[in-house]
């Protein structure tokens, strides 16, 4: 099985309804438009039930099969939301919306979820029900999370789960997937560390938190270089460094770092987070200063299900013939949070030569279409073969 022959005919459409999607960007739980148009469509299509507002802004569309002899009940899900930056694509389906952009494809995931969802609900050539899952806030907000605490796996019966993203550098419409820790845990952290200000030309009347945060940061570096087993994986990154001053002959009373960690283990991610405090207060105290640490553990690891892995691989095969081996992803993904609540899979498919996710000059890629829309259809079809 190829590419379905039905989603070459759909591909107009669901071409039509990603660059829509695109055109209308909307941030975190704010994806009321998206949720909307993703209702409508799901009723439209005959779904057999539809559910609005599950995790804030999220739908839910249910599918029955044919029959339903064993009680199956799979959950496929795509993410809708956009990102808080500005587009420099120039299309003429760029957004419209200052300062958000859908810069990481998940308009291109909504509308492959779609096409599937036509065609399950135009076919129904499965025994079992398909549960498509439409959430917002990946991005950070951690909308799978909500969906998941709304109770959203106990009430539609879901018993697996499956994700996907389209992943720029590989060949369009090609797969990878990898069993185990995929994508990385995302901490966040904000450091206050408080001295004593004063005139710049006066610094042994100060205790400067420059020159202490400054030594913080270079510290923070030795949790990966020298605290870390170096087989294991970790990132920490200060990514943002505020003193309290604005002038040029003003010592700073208080320096504010934020910044995030990223680990694939939870004895790493508990290293990380213990690490952090010791070097901030050790270091401060150092100079006379104090240092209070608002550690955030944001997505946990993306731990793939190693059954439901090679089942995604085969099908992912059997749409483009081949499924490569993906390599570690160290940045975050909140489909962590329903692959802890249930077994499942995450593949990643080509997006071909295109900018990186989370750049500005990103566009999905149309032409992987097809592929994504066979994959998920696949899934259900082959999970709970018909007959
Ligand atoms: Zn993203
Ligand atoms: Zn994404």
């Amino acid at each position: 099985m190829p590419v379905k022959n039905r989603f070459a005919e759909l591909h107009d459409d669901v071409t039509a309804w990603r660059r829509d999607i695109h055109q209308h960007p909307e941030i975190l739980f704010e994806t009321h438009r998206t949720s909307a148009l993703v209702a409508e469509k799901l009723r439209e299509f005959g779904c057999d039930e539809v559910v609005e507002g599950i995790g804030r802004t999220g739908v839910v569309g249910v599918i029955k099969g044919n029959t339903d002899t064993a009680g199956k009940v799979i959950g496929l899900r795509a993410d809708m939301d956009a990102l808080p930056m500005t587009e420099v694509t120039g299309l003429p389906y760029a957004s419209k919306t200052e300062n958000a952009m859908h810069a990481c494809g998940h308009d291109g995931h909504t509308a492959m979820l779609l096409g599937a969802a036509q065609y399950l609900a135009e076919t129904r050539n499965f025994d079992g029900t398909a549960v498509v899952i439409f959430q917002p806030a990946e991005e950070g907000g951690g909308g799978g999370r909500e969906m998941c605490e709304d109770g959203m796996m106990e009430r539609f019966g879901i018993q697996e789960v499956y994700g996907m993203h389209n992943w720029p550098g590989m060949k369009t419409g090609e797969f990878a997937i990898r069993s185990g820790p995929f994508f990385a845990a995302t901490d966040i952290f904000t450091v206050e560390l408080t001295g004593l200000g004063g005139h710049a030309a006066k610094p042994h009347e100060t205790i400067d938190t420059t020159v202490m945060a400054s030594q913080v940061v270079l510290a923070l570096q030795t949790i990966a270089s020298r605290n870390a087993d170096p087989i294991d994986r970790v990132v920490v990154s200060v990514t943002s460094f505020e003193t309290s001053s604005k002038a040029f002959n003003v010592i700073p009373s208080g320096v504010t770092l934020k910044g995030t960690v990223r680990t694939m283990s939870p004895e790493m991610r508990d290293l990380a987070e213990k690490r952090i405090g010791e070097i901030c207060t050790g270091i401060a105290s150092t100079f006379g200063g104090t240092a209070v640490l608002d550690y955030t553990r944001n997505y946990p690891v993306m731990d793939n299900h190693a059954e439901q892995t090679a089942f995604a691989a085969e099908v992912a095969k059997s749409v483009s013939g081949a499924c490569e081996e993906a390599p570690l992803v160290m940045g975050g993904e909140d489909f962590a949070f329903m692959l802890e609540a249930r077994p499942g899979a995450y593949i990643l498919m080509g997006n071909g030569d295109s900018a990186m996710v989370h750049n500005p000059e990103y566009n999905f890629n149309d032409e992987a279409i097809p592929a994504g829309c066979s994959w998920w259809a696949g899934i259900v079809e082959q999970r709970m073969p018909a007959g």
